[in-house]
């Protein structure tokens, strides 16, 4: 192989780069489906949660087969041009605009809700003005970027989406006598607000705020309560994954506060969109939007950056004043995409994110898929199948659990060997949003 210091900048740019993802090890994951992915035994059987494909500065993949070893942050400091194109540099700077995962989730995660682009960077300068540390456990803002989402179901998927419509709610609340005292007049307000978008926000942004920030002892009360009748429902088996009541008990179990007490995040359950997405469905996570993943397994495509903001079900930091002021209190069904069919073997899940895109290609024996990465470098994981990527340098096999890096502006194919399955991470065509 020609060492890497010594190539021109057209076979840089030619060359198609094998990666090799990094697991996160985070307590919730599950034990198998990225180990058999990557095809690795997990003798130590560590919880293996996230599958990290990209240039985050928090766990960068790296280039095989490259001595001395480099992974794809530095090595796209050293060849941002060749790498990521003039296109995206006058988008994105120098920096991978997206992070591509795979996510394995066995137990719950926390409720999460990510800022917009201008309140990250409100918050980030505001917080390096106070001069807290980056890695301090009450830091919020990481970075200075925003970070929608969008993820595929690979298996069947368990998630909270956004809020329920207030109506729903408001029947589960006068249906469950410990969540009655809480908002015992939502139906009379619910009347009174009507179909006001502004006003029903501010009816569940009250609501939500008080739940919030009420004194941790009655909270204690009111759970300590509803557990107390459910929990023998759950051991019985009763409960099903489509009640509320499952997950609450679960999330009492999973996320026990130290002194007893009780996680407030368990009531959010109540308030938002329970959703069974099936293998292919997705959603997309917008700023503001409060969202949570149950159980399941993903693959997931954000902007570059880690800020989040709690809203319980968690162990961590639960900021409120920031976390109120960046939630949207819209509420209505979870829009659940299927993704769009844009030729015999690409389907497109669109989403309104300037940072990134990503499609699913499914290619049928013996036939091929015509590519280019025109708007930016494009990230391949192979999920199922075997494939022949060419391009006008060469050409290579992938299986399961193989990723590439393909640099901007190469025309590729894909040949399949036998009925084979891909997502692609790509950045877009910029449009005005
Ligand atoms: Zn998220």
């Amino acid at each position: 192989m020609m060492h890497p210091l010594h190539a021109s900048a057209a076979d840089l740019r030619d060359r198609l780069y094998p990666l090799q993802g990094r697991v996160q090890h985070y307590a919730w994951g599950g034990y198998r489906y990225i180990p058999a992915l990557l095809g690795i035994d997990n003798t130590e059987n560590k919880p293996c949660a996230e599958l990290w494909m990209g240039a985050h500065p928090g766990a960068p993949s790296l280039l095989s087969g490259m001595t001395p070893p480099v992974d794809l942050l530095q090595w796209i400091e050293r060849h941002p041009l060749e790498m990521l194109g003039q296109a995206s540099i006058d988008r994105f700077g120098g920096r991978l605009p997206y992070l591509f995962k795979v996510l394995d989730a066995r137990d719950m995660l926390s409720i999460q809700v990510h800022p917009s682009k201008e309140q990250a960077e409100a918050g980030f300068d505001a917080e390096e003005r106070l001069g807290i540390p980056r890695n301090d456990p009450k830091r919020t803002y990481k970075d200075d970027n925003h970070k929608p989402e969008l993820h595929v179901a690979l298996t069947e998927f368990w998630m909270l989406h956004g809020f329920r419509p207030l109506e729903e709610a408001a029947d589960t609340f006068s249906a469950v006598p410990e969540l009655e005292p809480l908002a015992p007049n939502l139906r009379l307000y619910l009347e009174d607000v009507g179909d006001d978008p502004q006003h029903r926000r501010e009816l569940l942004r009250a609501l939500y705020g008080h739940i919030m920030t009420m004194p941790q002892r009655e909270m204690d009360r009111l759970l300590d309560g509803l557990l107390a009748r459910i929990e023998p429902l759950f051991d019985r088996g009763v409960l099903n994954k489509y009640s509320p009541h499952y997950w609450a008990v679960k999330a009492a179990r999973t996320f026990p506060q130290p002194d007893g007490g009780r996680d407030r995040g368990i009531l959010s359950i109540y308030l938002m969109n329970l959703l069974r997405l099936k293998p292919g469905q997705a959603t997309f996570q917008a700023a503001g939007v409060p969202h949570a993943y149950l159980e399941g397994v993903n693959v997931e495509l954000m902007a570059n950056s880690d800020n989040v903001l709690r809203g319980g079900l968690t162990p961590k930091h639960v900021d409120v004043a920031a976390l109120l002021k960046t939630i949207d209190f819209s509420s209505g069904p979870a829009a659940i995409l299927q993704g769009e069919a844009i030729s015999e073997t690409e389907r497109i899940y669109a989403a309104p994110a300037a940072d990134f895109s990503l499609s699913c290609i499914r290619i049928a024996a013996n036939k091929t898929h015509v590519q280019s990465s025109a708007h930016g470098a494009d990230c391949l994981l192979t999920l199922q199948g075997e494939v022949i990527l060419a391009n006008s340098a060469g050409q290579r096999s992938l299986r399961r659990g193989d990723i590439v890096f393909i640099p901007a502006e190469t025309a590729y194919t894909l040949g399949a060997v036998i009925k084979s399955v891909l997502y692609r991470a790509t950045v877009p065509l910029q449009t005005i949003l």
